[in-house]
């Protein structure tokens, strides 16, 4: 079937070695996700039931998107991913429709792995009063949970969705069978931003002087995408001087640079 608005990939090219900072979430979601697609005969021989989905949470740009898709490629697992707000806003009265197809589809191209992002789009609590396009949006949930409790937790079929915004979620979304596995994604931490950075510098040619221990230090409470946007930043202050080398002021300068946007977007009224 013709799905619109979703992208696909078979075993997309996202190593776990590309993420920093996240050994607890990365071996987490291993059990969840990886072990009953490896090895269901461990779950048949114990008797219990697998999860089918897994819901990640934190703030935006710390890695829930890399790594679903890590997952993916450590599966072999077609990947499979909507946007919860494209739901909502560009299919209109499509919701239900595309929900089946979507499952349809992962069935047909099993192993996969479907990423719903921005859960919270389509699975926010209800609430009395609702307006009809609230109950488009209603619909498009009962169908996602329907096709939950409709699929078999031994398939080769897996979820996983994402949000910012776990508070708002629907309960019924939490379910014993349903997203009844939670991982919190937090902001990195001074030695996850260290590693971070030294993941996205990788393959930077970076003057012997530089410290990325102290660039760590000055970007508290940067996320992960942050961090990348601050190493390529760094880089660019290089070309600029029409260097091929990156010096630890280049990174400073691209640290303030960065961490003043994001100061005065959090002084932004919502
Ligand atoms: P959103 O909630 O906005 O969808 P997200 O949590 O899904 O964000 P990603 O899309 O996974 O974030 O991250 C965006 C980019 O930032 C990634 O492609 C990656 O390059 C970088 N990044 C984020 N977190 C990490 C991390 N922990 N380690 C390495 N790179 C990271």
């Amino acid at each position: 079937p013709a799905v619109f608005g979703m992208e696909i990939e078979e075993a997309p090219d996202v190593q776990f070695s590309q993420i920093g900072g996240l050994d607890t979430q990365i071996s987490e979601i291993r059990e969840i996700v990886e072990l009953p697609l490896k090895r269901p005969d461990l779950f048949t021989s114990v008797g219990i039931e697998p999860p089918k989905g897994v819901l990640l949470h934190g703030p935006p740009g710390t890695g829930k998107t890399i790594l679903a898709k890590a997952v993916a490629q450590s599966t072999e697992a077609t990947f499979m991913r909507v946007v919860g707000s494209e739901f909502v806003q560009k299919y209109i009265g499509e919701g239900a429709r595309l929900v089946r197809e979507l499952f349809e589809l992962a069935k047909s191209k099993s192993p996969a792995i479907i990423l719903i992002d921005e859960l919270d789009a389509i699975g926010a609590r209800r609430m009395d009063g609702a307006t009809s396009g609230d109950r488009e949006v209603q619909r498009t949930l009962m169908q996602i949970l329907a096709e939950m409790d409709g699929f078999d937790a031994r398939g080769e079929v897996k979820l996983i969705a994402a949000t910012n915004r776990l508070d708002m979620l629907d309960p019924a979304l939490l379910r014993p069978g349903r997203f009844d596995r939670v991982i919190e994604i937090p902001l990195p931490s001074k030695e996850a931003r260290e590693s971070i950075l030294k993941i996205h510098t990788k393959g930077m040619n970076l003057d012997r002087d530089v410290n990325l221990r102290l660039i760590a230090e000055l970007s508290e409470g940067s996320s992960g995408a942050d961090l990348k946007a601050l190493s390529t930043e760094a880089g660019m202050y290089a070309i600029r001087e029409e260097r091929t080398t990156v010096y630890q002021s280049d990174f400073e300068r691209a640290a303030a640079k960065i961490l003043l946007k994001e100061r005065n977007h959090m002084a932004e009224p919502e």
